[in-house]
């Protein structure tokens, strides 16, 4: 027998629909592209975003028509968003860190019509677009002015387009499973492939990060997520702060320490989210200036593993409580979150530290299990590492034009990351596969070593990575980027690890560098630093 209630297509116009009428004063606070903060409400943005839509069908954009963005977290960016994915066009979020030649390989895989750019990026949309046949339009996301010439390819200017609309356009009407947003993942191995989320994932990940043990976002709260919407839809937030009714503090092209702080402070924000290099830009700036952080009251740190450092850092220093999210552009992208088991969830720091350095539990509507390489479940032991699978309405089941089978036969989906779960459920990255060191036979988490040497007082950032060695195979090799003015004391960066990991796990060797190479998601690119060791570059 089937129930008896309603039908009502999940699809995410409804989001910005609910935020309009309930939340509709709500602000949206944006540091635009040329400088100057800008103010918005949620009303505003949906009524924008709806003769934006219009436009688009002028241009005859239709159903699963690909339109791409090319820009910073903006609220124009959040308008283009809104108006493709509410006529049940694709929005193709493309991330500006890319190189070109990565950039021309996606937007022809993903045979995007029109961009929306950012006036920053026309020297790269002028790279790309003449190599992109399928792009006919491109949409600058800017007033009146600045020339730019592509040939063939049409250019509009964002703001005289919106004014030559004067009636919305309808959102909405089709089926939930309908595609909304593709992500390509950055590639580390093989061509990037692109997950294609549909309004029902999107909609099922929204509750999902709503939950008090992922976002928790309510209408009081004041979000920033620094987080951009080019990785993973902004970690969901995009979709989230609307749907909860927070107001949404946007950062544009900034995302250096002095930028985030003027933003936290005069916007009174208390929540934020970002990979773990950008906190380190503001802790520095907030130690070197003696500032402080009035209204923040958590932090979402995800993308890459937290050290208890910056944990302890906004904690002790600054009363800011961090939450460790793990997760993946194929899983929307939360997984799971670092909250305390409930016995702990009123104890002091010290006490919760051992979980709050795990990745964590998963919210509703994310399973999780560890198989072994012969595809055998293992035990919730916190002592047998084996491969992370992960199962879900928001979990990719396949890529966007490519038929190859990702789920194995129980429909699980393989992260690629090594974990252990331990006996209250909590999960824990070991290592991603292609990151593991293996010495004289047994595995040595990179990632355990690197973020306890993150926690050594000189080092603002610290990576470990695998050295062929004659005897062993492999050797952990210890890469830091020393904090400014700090000495090069290589000895007393071993001396720190003493007594904290096992000795054969100990590097034999630490290198210094400048600057640590960061990939375009913002995390340290060890593929970059195995790249500069081979060629003999790593000093
Ligand atoms: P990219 O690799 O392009 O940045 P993703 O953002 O999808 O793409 O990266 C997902 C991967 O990032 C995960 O599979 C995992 O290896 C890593 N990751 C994400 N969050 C964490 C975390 N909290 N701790 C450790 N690793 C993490």
């Amino acid at each position: 027998m089937l129930g008896r209630m309603q039908h009502w297509p999940l699809t995410v116009d409804k989001i910005l629909e609910h935020a309009r009428t309930w939340h509709g004063a709500r602000e949206v606070v944006t540091r635009s592209i040329d400088g100057p903060i800008t103010r918005t409400t949620y009303a505003d943005i949906d009524a924008r975003a709806r003769r934006l839509s219009t436009a688009l069908l002028d241009w005859g954009i239709g159903p699963g028509d690909r339109v791409a963005t090319l820009a910073w977290n903006t609220d124009r960016h959040m308008e283009a968003w809104y108006a493709i994915m509410g006529v049940g066009a694709v929005c193709h979020t493309l991330n500006p860190r890319l190189f070109a030649e990565q950039l021309i390989y996606i937007v022809n895989h993903a045979g995007d019509r029109i961009i929306f750019c950012d006036p920053t990026f026309v020297p790269l949309v002028k790279a790309i677009a003449p190599h992109c046949p399928s792009v006919e339009r491109v949409v600058l996301l800017a007033g009146e002015g600045g020339e730019l010439d592509l040939g063939p390819i049409a250019v509009e200017r964002y703001e005289p387009v919106l004014a030559s609309v004067t009636t919305p356009a309808p959102w909405g009407g089709f089926d939930e499973n309908t595609a909304c947003a593709l992500c390509y993942t950055s590639g580390t191995t093989g061509d990037p492939k692109g997950v294609l989320y549909s309004h029902r994932s999107n909609f099922l990940h929204t509750l999902m990060g709503l939950q008090s043990t992922a976002l928790g976002a309510s209408p009081a709260e004041v979000i920033l997520p620094i987080v951009p919407m080019f990785h993973a839809n902004a970690w969901g937030i995009a979709f989230a702060a609307p749907a909860a009714g927070a107001k949404l503090v946007m950062p544009g092209a900034r995302m250096d320490g002095a930028a985030i702080h003027e933003l936290i402070e005069g916007e009174g924000v208390t929540f934020a989210a970002a990979v773990p290099t950008v906190w380190q830009g503001l802790l520095t700036h907030l130690r070197e200036n003696a500032l402080c952080l009035s209204t923040l009251k958590r932090v979402l740190i995800g993308g890459s593993a937290v050290p208890e450092s910056l944990i302890r850092a906004f904690h002790d220093d600054f009363g800011v409580d961090v939450v460790q999210g793990w997760g993946m552009t194929e899983t929307s992208p939360i997984g799971t979150l670092s909250n305390p088991p409930a016995a702990l969830a009123r104890a002091g720091l010290d006490a919760q530290m051992p979980w709050r350095l795990k990745q964590g539990t998963p919210p509703l509507g994310v399973e999780l299990t560890l198989k072994d390489e012969a595809g055998r479940r293992l035990a919730h032991d916190g002592a047998s590492p084996g491969r992370l699978m992960v199962r879900g309405p928001a979990v990719a089941a396949g890529y966007f034009g490519r038929e190859d089978a990702v789920l194995d036969a129980e429909g699980w989906f393989d992260t690629g990351d090594i974990a252990t779960i331990d006996p209250l459920g909590v999960m824990q990255i070991t290592d991603r596969a292609k990151d593991m060191i293996k010495s004289g036979g047994e595995w040595i988490s990179s990632i355990e070593v690197e973020t306890i040497a993150a926690g050594h007082e000189d080092v603002a950032l610290a990576a470990v990575i695998g050295v062929p060695h004659p005897r062993w195979d492999e050797r952990p090799l210890l890469v830091v980027q020393l904090k400014p003015g700090a000495p090069q004391d290589h000895a007393s960066h071993l001396a720190w690890l003493e007594g904290k990991i096992a000795k054969w796990w100990t590097p034999d060797q630490v290198v210094f560098v400048v600057q640590m190479p960061i990939g375009a998601t913002g995390k340290v690119d060890k593929r970059r630093l195995r790249t500069l060791l081979s060629a003999g570059q790593l000093p």
